[in-house]
């Protein structure tokens, strides 16, 4: 697929994000929309591919984000994320 990772900042889902300097060894990154600095967001990675596209399958299928929401006890935002990144692919 060669899947670029993409840097969002997760205050405001803004793109415009540059590297800041490292913090502990870690990367961290600078939004120039909102200016909030903040550490790679890990939140990404703590769910399997696999349940992003069936969220995401439900969504296209009629259900709501706070339905899922629910459904799956993941934050709104989150989904709402996926459903930006995923349907933006195709
Ligand atoms: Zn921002």
């Amino acid at each position: 697929m060669g899947e670029k990772r993409e840097v969002v900042c997760p205050n405001c889902h803004s793109k415009k994000v540059i590297k800041n300097g490292k913090s502990n060894g870690k990367q961290t990154y600078l939004c120039k929309t909102c200016y909030s600095r903040f550490l790679l967001n890990r939140e990404k990675e703590r769910y399997p591919v696999s349940l992003k596209k069936d969220v995401v399958r439900l969504y296209n299928e009629g259900h709501t984000l706070t339905e899922l929401s629910r459904k799956f006890s993941i934050k709104v935002q989150t989904i709402h994320y996926w459903i930006k990144t995923l349907n933006r692919k195709k």
